[in-house]
């Protein structure tokens, strides 16, 4: 199983590079960054002024190279559900697909000075958090496992990247049972 990342409007490569050798150590799984383009636009909300995270899950779906993989869309632009006003990203369930933005965490979003590592960390936690959903995690209440889900940026800052034991076991055999499949 390899593990894709799909930049869509991510313009900070270094940041990329990252994620990705971070990824493939929490999952370890092969990770690589695609090249493709995908109409953003078709997404966009002129009223909201932000994009459908959900219609870019649908859209990935359509992207993903072959069965065994998943795939996570990286972007920098403002993501948001009908019912909700922002979310830091989205996932399928159980499924390939999973996006994730770096918008809302950025530090000077809410007038503080900018801070790469403090977004580099929270990216990281949002991506690895919305692949663990891919793989059938939900919600955990323990404030410290990466799947708790917060709903402030700097909340984001309690948990570690981490997966809690329970959800740890649940990961590996979720993919275990992956792996028997292919
Ligand atoms: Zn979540
Ligand atoms: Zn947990």
């Amino acid at each position: 199983m390899i593990l894709y990342i799909l930049p869509l409007r991510f313009q900070d490569n270094a940041l990329l590079v990252d994620l990705s050798s971070t990824l493939s150590e929490v999952f370890k799984l092969p990770v690589s960054i695609l090249q493709r383009t995908l109409p953003l636009d078709e997404g966009y909300d002129p009223v909201r002024n932000q994009f459908n995270s959900s219609w870019i899950l649908s859209r990935l779906l359509k992207l993903t190279p072959e069965e065994s993989c998943k795939i996570i869309g990286v972007t920098e632009v403002d993501l948001y559900v009908p019912v909700l006003t922002f979310v830091f990203g989205e996932a399928q369930v159980e499924g390939q697909v999973a996006v994730v933005s770096s918008y809302r965490l950025r530090d000077e979003l809410y007038g503080l000075p900018k801070n790469p590592e403090r977004l580099k960390e929270r990216l990281e936690k949002e991506a690895i958090h919305e692949l663990g959903h891919t793989f059938g995690l939900i919600h955990c209440r323990d404030p410290e496992c990466v799947m708790h889900s917060y709903t402030y940026a700097e909340e984001i800052d309690f948990k570690s990247k981490n997966f809690c034991t329970s959800c740890a076991a649940l990961l590996k055999s979720k993919k275990n049972k992956f792996n028997d499949m292919i």
